[in-house]
Order: structure tokens, then sequence, then C-alpha cells
């Protein structure tokens, strides 16, 4: 038993043998064997690219950077330059490791007093700053 879609009504019916023609139950719409192969192939590419450009983003979401880079306005503790009492910038999600993020901040220590380094990190609204799971480690 297989079930069949008629290419005029799209009602799903069931057929009990491979025929060369099939008319619908339900429109009386009579059709052949290679107007279901078409319909179906062509909606079988379309579903599948849907799925690669998911699948894309889904990974480039997963395997892309997660460090995001605080460069400092000015610093929580003037002895310590690694926390920050206000962001004057953010590179988000930019630097694919801990690494990364420090060899970019210590480029700004000419111009800023110091840079924080967090992982996964996303700017709260409500609390108008940046919250990371991790930082600086
Ligand atoms: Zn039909």
């Amino acid at each position: 038993m297989t079930n069949i879609v008629c290419p005029n009504c799209e009602e799903e019916f069931e057929i009990y043998q491979r025929e060369d023609s099939y008319i619908c139950p339900e429109c009386e719409h009579e059709f052949e064997e290679d107007e279901i192969e078409n319909k179906n192939s062509s909606s079988n590419i379309f579903g599948l690219i849907i799925l690669l450009v998911i699948g894309y983003f889904l990974f480039q979401w997963l395997s892309g950077p997660k460090w995001t880079l605080l460069v400092c306005e000015d610093l929580l503790n003037s002895n310590y330059r690694y926390e920050c009492r206000d962001v004057a910038l953010s590179l988000e999600d930019t630097y694919k490791d801990l690494n990364d993020c420090r060899v970019a901040g210590e480029r700004y220590l000419n111009s800023y007093p110091g840079y924080e380094c967090g992982y996964k990190c996303k700017y709260d609204t409500s609390w108008m700053g940046w919250v990371c799971k991790r930082i600086n480690e």
C-alpha cells in the first residue's frame, strides 16, 4: 500500500498497487504515474534545499565565534585592567577563543584603560550591561 497525492486537488489517497493511471476518488481527476513522480521529486528538492539552508545557518551558529571583546571606557578598579565600569565598545561573538580575544584587546590598551573577554555574551537591555557565561577565563 502506498499513499499518492492527486495533482489536481492535492487530496491524498491510498492505492493498493502501482498502475499507469489513477482516478482521484475526491475530484475524479485522472492522472498518470509520472505526474505524481514529478510533483514529488520537485517538492523533495525544494524541501532538501530548505533543510540545507537551515543546516547551514545552524552550523554557522554552532561553530561561530563565541568570544566577545568589551573595551573599557573606564575601569572598576584602577589597578586591574580587565574589569570595566563602563564599556566603550564591544565586538560581539568575534573571537574563536580567549587568546584571540586577548590579542585583540591588548591593541586597545594604547587608547583605552582596559578590556574584558567574555564567553557567550549578550547585551541585557533591562540591566543595561553585558552578561557573559564566563569572563576572562
Ligand atoms: Zn483529486
